[in-house]
């Protein structure tokens, strides 16, 4: 069962909300936003890791956006790593795009194939999946100010205890033949003993750990609310220790 009380926050108010409430709020706070009533409603997208409720997001597409630039906005918040294929399925058609960034088949507008409330899917990477589930919400009269479509909520990272202090965790050691990991927090994991080849950063992603994944601030960035800059999204101390350690 998806842990309907995750926590995430809204990017337009930059409060905590949970996951079960998202919708309601950014409804709410689209309302006093400020932001152009478009000829069309938008759209009001959930996605959600398959099988892993815990990541979720919320965003609101203009009509006319296209399934690339859902595509586009995935890869660069949640699964770019490599260029892998990506595919949505979409009441049993497919929907693809390949590395090399054809996107005929992706051209289509969201207003002609998706309607609200019926489920679709999405796919990255053929081989080491990873899957997400996606509907349309609701619409609403208000349209993104800047780009076709924009995030709106997403979760917070989901707490995993450090394997030594129990502390958040935020790396992951892997042993050499990478079958088994261990999770540490900032504290434990400045020890000197550890391996610096085997630390990963723990992502906020349903691509967490697959393929080499690590996030992109400043791809994902572009996606979010006016008034958000890349180093909103970082964290300094975060990024000094990485620098020290690796
Ligand atoms: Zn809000
Ligand atoms: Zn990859
Ligand atoms: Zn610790």
């Amino acid at each position: 069962m998806p842990p309907r009380g995750s926590q995430g926050s809204c990017l337009l108010c930059r409060k905590t909300i949970t996951k079960r409430e998202a919708a309601l709020h950014v409804k709410d706070c689209l309302e006093s936003s400020g932001w152009p009533r478009g000829q069309n409603p938008s759209l009001l997208i959930a996605v959600q890791g398959h099988r892993m409720g815990s990541y979720w997001l919320l965003l609101l597409a203009r009509q006319d956006s296209t399934l690339a630039e859902l595509d586009s906005l995935i890869r660069d918040v949640w699964v770019e790593c490599c260029g892998h294929l990506s595919g949505f399925t979409i009441q049993g058609q497919r929907f693809t795009r390949s590395a090399e960034c054809s996107e005929m088949d992706m051209k289509f507008p969201l207003s002609r194939v998706l309607s609200p409330g019926v489920p679709f899917l999405y796919e990255y990477d053929f081989g080491s999946t990873t899957m997400l589930d996606l509907h349309v919400v609701d619409s609403h009269p208000v349209s993104p100010p800047e780009s076709p479509l924009c995030l709106l909520a997403r979760n917070t990272p989901p707490k995993v205890p450090c394997d030594t202090c129990g502390r958040p965790a935020e790396f992951r050691l892997r042993d050499d033949d990478g079958e088994s990991c261990i999770h540490l927090c900032r504290r434990c994991v400045a020890a000197p003993d550890h391996d610096p080849w085997c630390i990963e950063v723990i992502s906020n992603s349903p691509r967490d750990s697959v393929c080499g994944y690590e996030e992109d601030a400043g791809a994902a960035v572009t996606w979010y609310p006016p008034g958000w800059m890349h180093e909103d999204l970082i964290d300094p101390e975060l990024e000094a220790l990485i620098e020290r350690i690796q």
